[in-house]
């Protein structure tokens, strides 16, 4: 940890959180240098939906390096893409009967959204984007204008515009329907808000504190974007990949997208890759508009395609989903109920948001130290995030929540902290820290 202290820009966050050396992985456990074992019901912020280190990932992952195969090739040919798209078209697309054309952008998330956005001003000719309160997006110009964070935002030295904010599902609490009143500012040509280029919009809001848009709002806005010319993106990087339940979190909305990001769960392995899926419409791109160096991780091809291949044929992963999303969404209920708090999520992503605030930072820290991995969101840090790997055994995910209900008795004991003895603060936000 020293020389993580010494020579680390002060820019790191998750290792101060988590203050330990780790060395391995496997399945839902991370084990650090001393050999301590920590449940981790983070899963590198919803990279890892099908654990660490999967065996049958890992294995094709191994006998592609050993036979040489391309392990870079900028986005030239090669039979791992080759097989990737072939796996994409057969076990997403096709089943669904979704027609999109696969853009690959750099490999993080908000270079697929850079891109989402990007093609959306392109194609309509708009420069306005409508994105919505507490939402994350990324950190690069972009997409850090449409995130909602104003610590995040500020880091950017720079202004951020082209992006107004309208409020998410349920902002103003369960009586007031949000897209009313953003159809009146988009109907009324003196409200001050000009025909957007596109709404982006994730269907969970995970970092910004598990905030769960109905399907119908969601259909609403798909409805809204349609009447104003302007195109629906979905930010599906975390709550993607069979995180909510389906391969797509939109699936159950009944919704298609124009645009659709994802990146972190989308490997399968927690390597680097990202997608922007358009419909074919909107291919408005020339050769190399968008380039980038890490475009087509053969790696991550090879290890997304063994995914795909293993967890994407029938519905027995997202049955597990709905089946062990209902088993700790009871158990956190009852949690909820003793410390004061609410439950917010869908399938695997859920969340206790506590009615004091800095309780959440509280959980977190004695869940650590009683060897569970677990994060805050939202504005405040005030819920506490459970996203535990998919694939995680029963009796696993029954002692990581076993883990938190002891965790929630130890803080509610000690009493809240109005600031997180890991993270400094600044501007009430903690250092660092994505939320
Ligand atoms: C993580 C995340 C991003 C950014 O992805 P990076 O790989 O960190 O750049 C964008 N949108 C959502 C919803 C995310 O969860």
């Amino acid at each position: 940890m020293d020389i993580i202290e010494r020579l680390e820009s002060e820019v790191r966050s998750y290792c101060r959180a988590f203050p330990t050396v780790f060395a391995h992985a496997r399945g839902a456990e991370l084990i650090d240098r001393d050999g301590r074992r920590y449940l981790d019901f983070f899963a590198g912020a919803g990279a890892l939906n099908y654990g660490h280190n999967h065996p049958v990932l890992k294995e094709r992952l191994i006998a592609y390096l050993t036979e040489d195969g391309v392990a870079h090739g900028l986005d030239m040919a090669t039979d791992a893409k080759c097989k990737f798209l072939e796996a994409f078209e057969r076990y997403v697309l096709r089943p669904r009967d979704l027609d999109y054309k696969v853009m690959f952008p750099g490999p993080t998330g908000t270079n697929a959204v850079e891109a989402a956005l990007k093609l959306a001003r392109k194609v309509t000719g708009r420069t306005e984007v409508v994105s919505f309160t507490n939402a994350f997006h990324g950190m690069t110009l972009g997409a850090l204008a449409a995130t909602g964070n104003a610590g995040k935002r500020a880091a950017a030295g720079v202004p951020l515009g082209n992006v107004a904010r309208a409020p998410f599902d349920g902002y103003f609490g369960p009586d007031v329907d949000t897209l009313t009143h953003l159809a009146a500012r988009l109907a009324d040509r003196s409200s001050g808000l000009d025909a957007p280029a596109a709404f982006i919009v994730e269907t969970v809001q995970a970092e910004g504190g598990i905030n769960v848009a109905s399907a119908e709002w969601l259909r609403g806005l798909a409805r809204l974007a349609r009447e104003h010319g302007a195109l629906l993106v979905v930010d599906d990087i975390q709550v993607g990949c069979g995180r909510a339940g389906a391969f797509f979190s939109f699936e159950e909305a009944g919704i298609v997208p124009d645009i659709v990001c994802l990146s972190k769960s989308l490997s399968g392995f927690g390597l680097p890759f990202a997608l922007t899926l358009m419909r074919p419409g909107l291919d408005a791109w020339k050769p190399g508009e968008h380039n980038g160096t890490f475009r087509g991780n053969n790696l991550a091809f090879v290890t997304a395609t063994a995914a795909l291949e293993t967890f994407w044929a029938d519905d027995g992963l997202c049955d597990e989903v709905d089946e062990k999303g209902a088993i700790a969404r009871a158990h956190i209920e009852r949690l909820a109920s003793r410390v004061g708090g609410r439950v917010r999520g869908r399938g695997l992503i859920l969340g206790v948001a506590c009615d004091q605030p800095a309780l959440a930072n509280r959980i977190s820290r004695e869940a650590f130290e009683l060897g569970l991995v677990i994060e805050t969101a939202g504005a405040r840090d005030e819920v506490v995030k459970l996203l535990p790997p998919l694939t995680i055994g029963s009796d696993e995910l029954k002692r990581g929540l076993d883990l938190l209900d002891e965790a929630a008795v130890r803080a509610v004991r000690a009493g809240p902290e109005t600031r997180s003895p890991r993270a400094p603060r600044v501007n009430g936000h903690r250092l660092g820290v994505v939320s």
